[in-house]
């Protein structure tokens, strides 16, 4: 590769494993990170956990300015956003500049959807940044009533965050059950009893008609014509992939969400430019489709491969590992492995005073999904099964052994 290097367009989770990735590879020429936010790159997951907590929070930054500079030889753009691409003459735009690139990775992520109203209102939030973290913490810090609206995996961390200092919370989720898309209809019934037992007020099946206040927000007004006090609302409803800056590009992006569409390697529909992370649909050889996921270990898996992809596209690797996430809901961690998406769904092991939940997902004779509450050890185990392609039979004979009292 010639001296425009390796360029890398969002400067968080998937964009830090890439240039990390890229100088473990040994690749000694000039590697450039660009990045909307001001901020280095830091870590999302503690900030609807341990960072809205009543400890002082720590610093959720991966990495000092000196390390990436001098150590891992980055030239930071921080602060500068991508604002077009030129696939042709391999550039990329930013206000005022331009960045060169030989090799490229898209990493930019999400960011959250809102209501309308929201842009309006003080102690209206979403929860995707350090500086929105710091804005719910402020107001949690003042004792503020709290609605989430949108139970899924964030709104409910930010719900387990508020009760865990006391305070009232409604969760408000305009579909029947929580977390359908992720584990399924069965088994987000049954994590939804998690926020009933801690006191959250959760309320199903119901949409939010509008946010209520004048200058700083007020309550929450439901469809049912409810009305809901808050001083802190927290929008939690989904992101939508960063792409605007790639609209007309000859990238080709996803007609629905407008994420990056990439083959198995990660390679976009344009030679040279790769994907990695929330922004990334890509073809999995191990479920037969496509697939964008928002977990942080396939954006951290992603972005290195992406990375050593792109430098080395002769010999480009599929990524093909069972997608894996987590989520903290008051004592419990939730982990999930591979798709939700099933024929079947047994539930081996449920003891809710224990605190401990396996279900494992079937698809065709195959083991193909596994939810777990408090047990870390075990869902790997499920994982490494997935990969194998272990049939159903072993498996669930495998979950009644390891969970017998
Ligand atoms: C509050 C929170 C809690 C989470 N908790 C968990 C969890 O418990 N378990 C789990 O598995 N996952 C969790 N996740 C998901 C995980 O953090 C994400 O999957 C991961 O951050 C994705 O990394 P990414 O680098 O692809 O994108 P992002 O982290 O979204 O970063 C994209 C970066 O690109 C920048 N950018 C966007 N557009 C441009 C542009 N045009 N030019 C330059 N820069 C741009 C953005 O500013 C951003 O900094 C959580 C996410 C959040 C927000």
């Amino acid at each position: 590769m010639d001296g425009d290097g390796l360029t890398v367009v969002g400067a968080s989770l998937a964009g830090l494993r890439a240039v990390e990735a890229a100088r473990k590879a040994g690749y000694p020429g000039r590697v450039t990170l660009i990045g909307a936010e001001e901020h280095l790159p830091y870590d999302r997951p503690p900030l609807s956990k341990q960072f809205l907590g009543a400890a002082e929070p720590a610093d959720p930054v991966f990495r000092d300015e000196r390390a990436l500079r001098d150590e891992l030889g980055v030239e930071l753009r921080l602060g500068q956003a991508a604002t077009a691409i030129d696939t042709r003459a391999r550039a990329i735009g930013l206000d005022g500049s331009e960045v060169p690139y030989e090799a490229l990775v898209i990493a930019t992520g999400a960011s959250a959807r809102t209501v309308p109203g929201f842009e309006r209102l003080e102690g209206a939030c979403t929860l995707r940044t350090l500086d929105d973290a710091r804005q719910v913490r402020r107001a949690l810090d003042a004792g503020a009533r709290t609605v989430v609206i949108g139970a899924g995996f964030i709104g409910s961390e930010v719900a387990s965050s508020a009760r865990a200092r006391g305070l009232p919370v409604t969760l408000v989720e305009a579909a029947p059950v929580p977390l359908a898309r992720s584990v399924g209809s069965e088994m987000g019934k049954l994590l939804a009893e998690l926020h009933v037992q801690a006191g959250t007020d959760l309320r199903l099946g119901v949409g939010v008609a509008g946010l209520d206040g004048d200058g700083a927000v007020r309550g929450v007004i439901l469809t049912d014509g409810t009305k809901v006090a808050a001083d802190l609302v927290v929008v939690g409803i989904g992101a939508s992939p960063g792409t605007g800056w790639l609209q007309d590009s000859g990238i080709d992006l996803d007609t629905r969400d407008g994420g990056v569409l990439c083959d198995s390697t990660l390679a976009t529909s344009v030679p040279g430019v790769y994907a990695a992370g929330d922004v990334c649909h890509w073809v999995s050889e191990l479920f037969g489709r496509r697939l964008r996921l928002e977990h942080w270990t396939s954006a951290a898996e992603q972005g290195a491969l992406a990375a050593r992809n792109a430098l080395a596209p002769e010999t480009a690797k599929a990524y093909d590992t069972v997608p894996y996430f987590w989520s903290d809901w008051y004592d419990s961690r939730i982990q999930f492995v591979g798709e939700p998406a099933a024929d079947e769904i047994t539930v081996v092991d449920h003891q809710w005073e224990a605190g401990k939940l396996l279900a494992l997902y079937r698809t065709g004779d195959r083991l193909t999904g596994a939810l777990t509450v408090n047990r870390p050890a075990l869902v790997m185990k499920f994982r490494r099964m997935i990969a194998d392609r272990t049939s159903w039979s072993r498996a669930v004979e495998f979950g009644r052994e390891k969970t017998k009292p």
